[in-house]
């Protein structure tokens, strides 16, 4: 990525390069800004966005009239608008139907055991009947954070990895300056992406009025050989705290069971276990 030139002054700066933060470097690039992203680790989308289940959701998982509902439904729009600018292959990966305008999920139906036997014949014969979204899709997380970052690069933003951020002191409503381990950068706004750690990026600017308790998922990743084991993706109801156990085929081709839902102390745990293991094949 980006070598280490600290110019004076950024009118933007990013702090996290998941795919919140090279999502809006994005959108950013398209207007006359001076911007640049910085990120702690070695690489883009170390955080987070690289470990998910690649799911777009469709929106059918989230308590009714939520703010996540709502955004969920934007952003299955968005991300297929995005995925065709940047015309990537993920089209064949999002082969379900067209639904641009809309606001709300469209074409739900409930499909009959018939229609299971026929369309997922590896699935208990015993369930009657389930909910078909056919916008739900599937991504390669680190594929779309690549891409949208190259675009943004190529529209003048610049990119610094292995810059931890480690302080912000402000001195007026628009300036700040901010000190990293790679340097100090100066600019008159702050974008705070930093997933995890964003409470830890907006104490820095002194506000503390959230606190993120993190949350583990492990996720069981099947052979290639099994890859024909759904056609679908597959939900169950929403669990208390979680979307459930799912079973995913990912963009690879790979059958993926989970994820699991724990609570941690610590944001830098990303131990696996045999109980995650247990839940993901015994409760999917
Ligand atoms: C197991 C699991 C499965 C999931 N599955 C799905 C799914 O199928 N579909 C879906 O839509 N969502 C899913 N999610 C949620 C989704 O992955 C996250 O909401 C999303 O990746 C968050 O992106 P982000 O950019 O906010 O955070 P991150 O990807 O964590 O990016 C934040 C970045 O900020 C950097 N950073 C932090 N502090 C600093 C600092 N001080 N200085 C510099 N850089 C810093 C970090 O290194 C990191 O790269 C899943 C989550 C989990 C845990």
């Amino acid at each position: 990525m980006g070598e280490k030139k600290i110019i004076n002054r950024y009118d933007v700066i990013i702090i996290g390069g998941g795919v919140i933060g090279v999502s809006v470097a994005r959108e950013l690039s398209h207007y006359n800004l001076n911007i640049a992203l910085l990120e702690k680790e070695e690489e883009l989308c170390f955080g987070v966005s690289k470990s998910n289940s690649g799911i777009i959701h469709p929106g059918t998982q989230n308590p009714p009239y939520s703010l996540k509902g709502k955004l969920c439904v934007q952003g299955n729009l968005l991300t297929r608008k995005i995925a065709k600018e940047l015309d990537n292959d993920i089209k064949t990966l999002l082969n379900i139907k067209k639904d641009a305008e809309a606001f709300g999920v469209p074409a739900l139906k409930i499909v009959s055991s018939a229609w299971l036997r026929e369309n997922e014949p590896n699935l208990n014969a015993e369930i009657v009947a389930a909910l078909y979204a056919p916008t739900a899709g599937i991504i390669s997380p680190y594929r779309l954070v690549y891409d949208m970052s190259e675009n943004a690069m190529q529209n003048g933003v610049e990119i610094y990895t292995e810059t931890l951020v480690k302080s912000i002191n402000f001195f007026s409503p628009f300036s700040f300056k901010i000190y990293t381990s790679g340097g100090e950068y100066t600019t008159k706004y702050i974008i705070n992406a930093a997933g995890l750690f964003a409470d830890d990026i907006s104490g820095m600017a002194g506000i503390f009025d959230f606190k993120i308790h993190p949350r583990k998922g492990e996720e069981f990743l099947l052979d290639k050989k099994k890859s024909n084991l759904t056609n679908h993706l597959i939900f169950p109801l929403p669990a208390k705290k979680s979307k459930g156990i799912i079973v995913i085929k990912t963009s690879d081709g790979n059958t993926m069971i989970g994820p699991t839902a724990e609570d941690v102390e610590d944001k830098n745990d990303l131990s696996t276990s045999d109980a995650g293991l247990y839940k993901n094949l015994c409760h999917p």
